[in-house]
């Protein structure tokens, strides 16, 4: 089962075939099979920032 890389919730929104939305801490993460593979912060202004630097490794992260 899919969850938040995260808040661990399961509260997710889909928005993309591979993209999903967390609606516990509002970020937005792209999965690839069975791991994260980006992850973004969503900004007030809608724009989306990057937070792979604190959440992906070199081999993704397992979900
Ligand atoms: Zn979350």
């Amino acid at each position: 089962m899919l969850s938040c890389p995260n808040c661990k919730g399961k509260d997710l929104g889909k928005i993309g075939t591979r993209q999903f939305y967390c609606w516990g801490c509002f970020i937005e993460f792209a999965v690839d099979e069975e791991k994260v593979v980006d992850v973004y912060q969503v900004e007030e202004d809608g724009s989306l920032s990057s937070l792979n630097d604190l959440f992906i490794e070199d081999s993704g992260v397992q979900i």
